[in-house]
């Protein structure tokens, strides 16, 4: 048949019998349905993610609004929540789990299968004092986040689509409520693993899990005498190489919390994340986070200790050999250390390595932040720096204020650029694809939050295009790229979603 049939076509999601979560009992999940949301309409989607996943007919349909709005599928087994543990702000928080998000099933796919997630569709064994709802303001910037970084390259739970419902939500004031659909090949925290392990040992359901995903994302680890420190190195090796990626680009996740650590080494979880404006190593992007533990700066140190609250819980499974899992965690220092370094050198166009490299990137570092000059912009002016000729570089220079101190680095950067026979042409196109010139910035999600809170979804759209081509120049968007309007010093972004 030539032309395809329309039902076809509008199949829809192919759910997998054999989903991973399948595999785990009833201690791991709860089934139940989803508490749809009243006069649900769509609000934004992803249909770059939608021809990812080979969806690009059926996110337009009325089925697929029904689905994703939490009006159900009907298949048995499904949707279900997962429990989890885990430390907040460094504190044993105890049972948490899938409190507002509802896992509708795993599907296939042209990149391998993918798990779909609802995140605001109703309360759940696991929503402790909460509504199960998510605020439509929250969903906007969880699912522009989640598309954006996936343009940026950077591993993250991507986000499929917004439905909107006119449903009061309370929180400091009555906001509507929002289900954004979630896609990732695994929903799994390091805080199921603490779930088995704390406060009594489930050795059995501790065992079948690190089993699991060592077989299912990890199959090199099964080999290893002791497979269960293998992950352990595994998993740090990934996060390590997640947290050089957020910070050669300036994210800050602003809840760093064990059950917000994705076991495959994705960016999950997005609530009062922030990109950075002005370069400020302090920055705290989470207005609940008075002590500032997860500032920008603190972040690869926090993974660390995160992964050192995953390794407890895999204790059991290696007969309380601390020395073992100890010696697991060592590499990730030298791997985080070894990505953010290249990821430097990327930034300032070097196609070669030297020793003097890191203090080069250090000290560059340390004149923006002295300097307060805003990170996105003045990385990606650099790539416009005359190796040759200092007076051609004085828009550059104006991004200083202490411009004597920029000559001094200035001279320095050119000295390495000739020391390797760069051509500054080359390299600003390959500078170009290292610094991206479009971030979703605080009050750029906030625009098109006030806009949707009155009913206009067009500016989500608007953004999503622009952030799905970051390295790009768009001129026809530079607004997208310019410094934020000191109104955005005021936006306050908290853990309240
Ligand atoms: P978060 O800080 O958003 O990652 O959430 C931490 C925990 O609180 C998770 O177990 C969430 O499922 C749960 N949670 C957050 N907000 C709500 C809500 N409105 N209703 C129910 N559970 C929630
Ligand atoms: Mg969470």
């Amino acid at each position: 048949m030539l032309v395809p049939d329309p039902v076809e076509a509008l199949a829809g999601p192919r759910w997998r019998d054999d989903a991973f979560v399948a595999r785990f009992g009833d201690a791991f999940h709860t089934v139940l349905a989803a508490q749809s949301i009243p006069q649900a309409h769509w609000v934004a989607r992803s249909d770059r993610l939608a021809a990812d996943l080979g969806l690009t007919d059926w996110i337009r349909s009325d089925a697929a609004l029904q689905l994703l709005a939490g009006n159900g599928h009907g298949r048995d087994g499904w949707p279900r929540a997962t429990v989890y543990s885990g430390h907040q702000f460094g504190v044993w928080a105890g049972q948490l789990g899938d409190g507002r998000a509802l896992l509708l099933g795993e599907i296939d796919s042209p990149h391998g299968p993918q798990e779909i997630q609802l995140k605001g569709s109703g309360r759940t064994p696991y929503s402790r004092m909460g509504d199960g709802r998510a605020v439509l303001r929250s969903s906007i910037r969880e699912f522009l986040c989640s598309e954006a970084m996936h343009a940026l390259g950077i591993p993250t739970t991507r986000a499929l689509a917004i439905v909107g419902s006119p449903l009061p939500v309370q929180r400091e004031t009555t906001e509507t409520a929002a289900v954004v659909t979630r896609v990732a090949p695994s929903f799994l925290r390091f805080g199921h693993f603490e779930h088995f392990a704390h406060p009594a040992e489930d050795r059995a359901a501790l065992q079948h899990l690190t089993d699991a995903v060592i077989e299912h994302f990890y199959p090199a680890a099964a080999a290893a005498a002791r497979p269960a420190a293998a992950l352990l190195e595994a998993v740090a090796r990934r996060t390590a190489s997640l947290i050089a990626q957020w910070q050669a680009v300036g994210f800050c996740h602003g809840v760093m919390n064990t059950d917000n650590m994705s076991i495959v080494g994705l960016t999950i979880d997005y609530g009062p994340f922030g990109f950075l404006d002005a370069f400020e190593p302090g920055h705290v992007c989470n207005h609940s986070d008075s002590t500032g533990r997860y500032a920008y700066a603190r972040q690869p140190a926090v993974a660390f200790w995160n992964l050192h609250a995953l390794a407890q819980s895999l204790l059991p499974l290696v007969d309380g050999d601390v020395e073992l899992l100890r010696a697991a965690l060592a590499p990730y220092e030298q791997v985080y250390a070894d990505e953010m370094l290249a990821r430097l050198r990327a930034k300032l166009g070097l196609a070669t390595e030297r020793p003097e490299d890191a203090n080069l990137a250090d000290d560059l570092l340390r004149l923006m932040s002295a300097n307060r000059c805003d990170y996105a912009i003045t990385w990606r002016a650099l790539a416009r720096f005359d190796s040759a000729d200092g007076a051609a570089n004085d828009a550059l220079r104006d991004h200083f204020i202490d411009r004597a101190a920029f000559d001094g680095w200035a001279a320095r950067y050119a000295q390495r650029l000739r020391a390797e026979g760069s051509i500054d042409a080359e390299r600003a196109q390959r500078m170009n694809r290292a610094n991206p010139k479009f971030v979703l910035r605080n009050h750029l999600a906030e625009l098109a939050i006030r806009d949707a809170q009155r009913g206009d979804f067009a500016e989500i759209g608007r953004l999503l295009k622009v952030l799905e081509r970051p390295f790009d120049e768009q001129p026809e968007h530079a607004r997208y790229a310019a410094h934020p309007p000191d109104w955005a010093g005021h936006i306050e972004v908290s853990c309240s979603s």
